[in-house]
C-alpha cells in the first residue's frame, strides 16, 4: 500500500498541476496511456467543480488524497464549500446549474465512465467528496487469458 495527500487552493491554474500530481503517483502500479488518461480526466472534473461550483470563485481548498491498493488507486478529492442539494439532480448526465455555455454537465458522468469505481458525497453547506476508483491492467490479464 502506498499513499499521498495533497492540499492546494481551488484557483483554476491547479488542475492541471492536480491532474499530473495524481498521474504521477499512479505510474508505480504500471498503467497503460490510456488508463493514466482515464485517470486524468476524472480528476480534472473533480477538481475543476471544486474550483467552479464549491467556492463560485472565493477562496478555498481542495484536498486529494490516493492510496493504493493491489493493483488499483483509490482517489478522493474533497472541498469544504457549499455542498450539493440535490444529488440525484446533479448525477443526471446534461444537468449543470450555471448558463455558462463552457459546461456541458458531464463532469459527473465522465467520472462514472472513465473510472472502475465512483461515489459521492455531499451536505450541504459543508462540502462535497467524490470517491473513485480505477483498477489497472485488467486488458492485459485478459489479454493473456485470450491466449490460453
Ligand atoms: P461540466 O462538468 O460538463 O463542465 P457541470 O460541472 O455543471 O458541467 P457536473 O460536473 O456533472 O456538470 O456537475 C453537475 C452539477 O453538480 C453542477 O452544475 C453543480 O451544480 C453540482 N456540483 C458538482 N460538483 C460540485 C461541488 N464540488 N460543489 C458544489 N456543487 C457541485
Ligand atoms: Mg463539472
Amino acid at each position: 500500500m502506498n499513499h499521498m495527500k495533497l492540499e492546494f487552493d481551488a484557483l483554476s491554474e491547479n488542475e492541471p498541476f492536480a491532474r499530473n500530481a495524481v498521474a504521477a503517483f499512479c505510474l508505480s502500479l504500471d498503467p497503460s496511456l490510456d488508463e493514466l488518461s482515464d485517470v486524468k480526466t476524472a480528476v480534472s472534473e473533480a477538481v475543476t467543480n471544486c474550483i467552479v461550483h464549491a467556492y463560485r470563485g472565493s477562496r478555498g481548498t481542495v484536498v486529494i488524497e490516493c492510496e493504493t491498493e493491489g493493483d488499483a488507486v483509490h482517489i478522493r478529492i474533497s472541498d469544504s464549500g457549499r455542498g450539493i442539494s440535490d444529488l440525484k439532480k446533479a448525477l443526471e448526465p446534461f444537468y449543470t446549474e450555471t448558463e455558462d455555455e463552457e459546461r456541458s454537465g458531464m463532469g459527473f458522468t465522465i467520472m462514472q465512465t472513465f473510472m472502475s469505481g465512483f461515489s459521492v458525497r455531499s451536505e450541504k453547506g459543508k462540502g462535497t467528496t467524490v470517491s473513485m476508483s480505477k483498477y489497472f491492467g485488467r486488458n492485459k490479464s485478459s489479454e493473456v487469458a485470450n491466449v490460453e
